[in-house]
């Protein structure tokens, strides 16, 4: 099990406290989206959780792992990021193929992984092209592709349909829920976009000024928002 605890995580950058004692428990499996505001830290939080970055004080476990001093590559967490971070230079085969050849896979299990995501993310016919020659759309898809490709346990992803325009984005939106419901990795995902964080979370974790202001379902979020902030963000004022 990959229950997810995030304890009492606090962030500094010099005098400022951007994070302020964050506490999330997130069940194996379960789709969280953090939506706030721009600059209220939903990003610092993603990039302390895959370990990008180091809090100033706090615990986070995943099952009974403790994973605050591992490396990135060791916390079992991929990260797909809001402007795809894909090799333009590089094959969509091979793009998906880069954590596993840094990880050491066997070339027969990285050609199996590489078609299955490839077809789970409909881009199995683009295999050799560039990805520098890919529309945004597809090269997110290549990015989330490789992300699956490694079989985290935790899948986060940042504001990851941001940069499409908003039919790609209506499409890609719908595709990104049924293939994570379908697979067996929790994910966190961040966004500013309450519409989106409303047609995709089981839970929802609402940010702002470096704290979660209410964390729950999508329904209760709507109907009983805890706090003033909550109310108006949602566009439902208490
Ligand atoms: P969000 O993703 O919600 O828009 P961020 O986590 O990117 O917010 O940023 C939260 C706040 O932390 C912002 O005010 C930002 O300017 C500040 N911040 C982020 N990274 C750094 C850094 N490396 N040094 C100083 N301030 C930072
Ligand atoms: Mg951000």
């Amino acid at each position: 099990m990959s229950d997810i605890h995030i304890d009492k995580v606090k962030k500094q950058f010099g005098d400022l406290e951007i994070l302020k004692s964050v506490e999330i428990e997130i069940k194996d499996q379960e789709f969280v989206v953090l939506l706030g505001p721009s600059g209220c830290g939903k990003s610092t939080l993603l990039r302390i959780l895959a370990g990008l970055e180091t809090e100033t004080s706090g615990t986070i476990r995943i099952g009974d792992r403790v994973v605050n001093k591992l490396s990135p590559k060791d916390r079992r967490i991929a990260m797909v990021f809001q402007n795809y971070a894909v090799f333009p230079h590089m094959t969509v085969f091979e793009n998906i193929a880069f954590g596993l050849r840094m990880r050491k896979d066997s070339e027969a299990h990285i050609q199996k992984k590489v078609k299955e995501t490839a077809e789970l993310m409909h881009i199995e016919n683009r295999l050799t092209h560039f990805s520098g020659q890919l529309s945004g759309g597809q090269r997110q898809r290549v990015a989330v592709a490789r992300a699956l490709a490694m079989e985290p346990e935790v899948l986060l992803m940042d504001e990851p349909l941001s940069n499409l325009d908003a039919l790609l984005r209506l499409e890609m939106r719908a595709e990104l829920k049924t293939v994570l419901d379908a697979s067996n990795t929790t994910t966190i995902y961040v966004t500013h976009d309450q519409v989106e964080a409303m047609s995709l979370a089981d839970r929802i974790a609402v940010m702002n000024g470096g704290q979660i202001e209410q964390y729950d379902v999508p329904t209760e979020i709507y109907h009983n928002p805890a706090t003033e902030f909550v109310g108006s963000f949602i566009g439902n004022p208490p």
